[in-house]
This record gives C-alpha cells, structure tokens and sequence, in this order.
C-alpha cells in the first residue's frame, strides 16, 4: 500500500494539446479512487502518466514522500489493468495469471501457491487449465485482473476494466472488483466514464472535463454537494433537472408557476436581480401532490417510463421540461395535470455565468 501525491500535474502532447490541467491530489494508503468524465477529459492520461507510460509535462508526482517522475513503470511496483486485455492465446489461464512472476523468477512452488489464491478470489480455479479461446468476456477479464493482483504491488491501475463486458457482467465484476479490493487493500486508481461505477466503487471520485478537475469527493459529497452544474448533471441518474431562468423581483417562471427564491436564497437574492440563474432539483428529490416547505408546481405530463423499481414521468410546465422520478404505483396517466413539490431544501441554484454552485 502507498500513499501518492500528484501536485500540479499538467500534461501537453507534443502535437501541443494540453490534455491535463494543474491536476492536484493526495491518495492516502489503501483508497480508492476513481477518475470520472466525459471521453477526452484526460482521465487516461493522468493515469497513464502515474503509471509512468506517459511523461508528465510539468509537476510533481510522488509516492510515500518520493518523487518518481522520472522512473519507468517497472521501478514504480504499478499495476496495470487495461480496457483491452491481451491475454497470451497459447497458454493455458494458469500460465497467464503466472506470467509475471515467472518472468521474476519467482520458485515454482510460490507461484502456484500465489496463482491458486488468485484464482480463488477471482472464481477461476475451475478454469486454469483453460485456454483463453474458451472462456467467456468476463472470465479472460478476470485473467487479466488476476495477473494484475498477483503481483502483489502497492498500487493498482485500472482503465476502464469492465468495457468489454456485457451489462449483467458488469454488474458482476464490479461487486468483485470491489471484494478484491477489501481483500488485498491496494491503492487505487480506476478510470470510467460510468457513474454508477464510480458511485459504486470509490471512496472518493475525482470529476474531470476538458483536462480540468471539477470535483474532489466522497460519492455522497458529488450527489449532495455538486459545486458546479457539470457535476451535478453528470451525477445521478437520471440527471438533474435543470431550468435556465431570469431573476424578475425575486422570482423566477417555470410555466405558470412563479418560483419566489427567497425561501433558497435569502437575503444573496437581491444579488441576482436581473441576472440569468439555473434551477436545479433532482428528478427523485421531489413529492407529488403538496408539501409543506416546498415549491408547488403545476405541469402537464408527456411521457411515463415504468422501469420496475420506479417511474420516470416527463413533464412540461409552458416551455420547461423536466423528468421526475416517482413510485411505480404513483404512475400518473399520459396527458394528465399534475402538481408536484419540490422541497426548498431539494433545490440547487447555480450561476448561468460560471455554473458554479450559489446554494
Ligand atoms: P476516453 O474515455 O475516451 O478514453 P479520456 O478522458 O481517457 O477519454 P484521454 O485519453 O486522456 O481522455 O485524452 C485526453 C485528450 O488528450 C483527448 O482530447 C485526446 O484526444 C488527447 N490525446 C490523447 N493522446 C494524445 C496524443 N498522443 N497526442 C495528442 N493528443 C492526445
């Protein structure tokens, strides 16, 4: 286990893009962290240059206290799982998973004890003497992870491990990925652009677009806590509603509803008379019906979704759409009028000019 510190850390590619931005971090022993954000925010960058595949710009990176910007990736005890996993096709999966260790030179014996343990924590000991061709996605994802843990370093890489697998597997290995991480506790890095693996997985995420780090943060503190509009659209599911309105007297339309923020704001409303605002609630975060401390709002309703566990009913009020998320048995009928709640606590403002977060 060790601890890593990545102190404006900026990537610029040769052709001159700057990929990664001032990238500030401290990963204490044993975390998990993972990267999340759109394709070409620069998330496989920054891990490609903590695992020393990529040259870092400028910046400082360190591991327990030591600066290894210019080690190659053998001296820095990485271990890399990549999105595609080439797994040798002419050795048998217990080979596969071995491989590293025989390279070492590591006795034989050692190795099969480790490679047995491996295979147990990941579900393959039926298979080690299998050949790739005859494995499923998700077990040849399992051998390239296995060949990854067996190497019992300090520090585990992962970029986008689980693309390749269909949406029950994901599930699967996500679960398992997690268990392999309580067990054998290594630092971790993991690149997705998947919330739910994110949410899932991490202790803490790091929020990343355009090579800019948007948010650090427990999966808790980005859902409760988004400091940007970025972030608190991207987590969630589905996202944020937003509506982009201007300030009239305190107030602000959403169709026929006039929305007053002082309730939100306070006495910051006065500050925003005149200016554009973005309105913000999640499409879970409301009741339907009326409720107390809450803003009532009429709307007309498009579309329902029964999804099982709950309904995705679309609204629109005038011109502003929105999606709310209610109990299946509280489905409402296509073409109905309905008045919902948001509860003035549910609400997030953001300002329409720097979509940072006001309350
Ligand atoms: P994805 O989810 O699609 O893998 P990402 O967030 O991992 O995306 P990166 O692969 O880190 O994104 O790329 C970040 C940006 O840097 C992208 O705009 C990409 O086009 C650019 N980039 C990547 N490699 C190079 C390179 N060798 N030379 C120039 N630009 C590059």
């Amino acid at each position: 286990m060790s601890t890593l510190e990545l102190k404006n850390v900026n990537k610029i590619y040769p052709n001159g893009f700057h990929a990664v931005h001032d990238f500030n971090l401290t990963i204490d022993k044993g975390e998990f962290i993972v990267f999340v954000g759109p394709s070409g925010c620069g998330k496989s960058t920054t891990l490609r240059m903590i695992a020393g595949l990529e040259d870092i710009s400028s910046g400082d990176f360190t591991i327990d206290g030591k600066r290894v910007n210019e080690l190659g990736p053998r001296e820095r005890e990485v271990a890399m799982v990549f999105q595609s996993y080439a797994l040798y096709p002419n050795m048998t999966v217990f080979d596969n998973i071995a491989f590293g260790l025989t390279l070492q030179g590591v006795d034989d014996d050692v190795i099969e004890e480790r490679v047995l343990k491996t295979a147990k924590i990941l579900g393959l000991t039926d298979y080690l003497d299998r050949f790739p061709r005859a494995l499923s996605g998700g077990q040849r994802q399992r051998v390239a992870i296995g060949r990854s843990i067996i190497r019992k370093v300090g520090i585990f890489l992962m970029d986008e491990p689980l693309s390749n697998l269909d949406a029950k597997q994901r599930v699967t290995m996500r679960s398992e990925i997690a268990q392999i991480h309580r067990e054998a506790g290594a630092t971790t890095i993991y690149v997705t652009h998947d919330q739910t693996e994110a949410m899932t997985l991490a202790d803490r995420i790091v929020v990343m677009k355009d090579g800019y780090v948007q948010q650090i943060g427990t999966p808790k503190e980005l859902y409760f806590d988004p400091v940007n509009v970025f972030v608190a659209g991207f987590i969630g599911e589905p996202p944020m509603n937003f509506i982009r309105a201007k300030v009239k007297g305190g107030k602000i339309a959403l169709g026929e509803n006039i929305v007053d923020l002082a309730p939100v704001l306070g006495d910051k409303v006065s500050a925003y008379e005149g200016k554009r605002i973005v309105f913000g609630f999640r499409p879970e975060a409301i009741e339907l019906g009326k409720a107390e401390d809450a803003y009532q709002i009429n709307a007309l309703v498009e579309l329902t979704e029964m999804l099982g566990d709950n309904t995705n009913v679309y609204v629109v009020a005038g011109e502003e759409r929105a999606i709310l998320k209610v109990d299946p048995h509280d489905t409402p009928e296509m073409d109905a009028s309905i008045t919902f709640s948001i509860p003035y606590k549910n609400v997030y403002l953001f300002d329409d000019e720097t979509e940072m977060v006001i309350k």
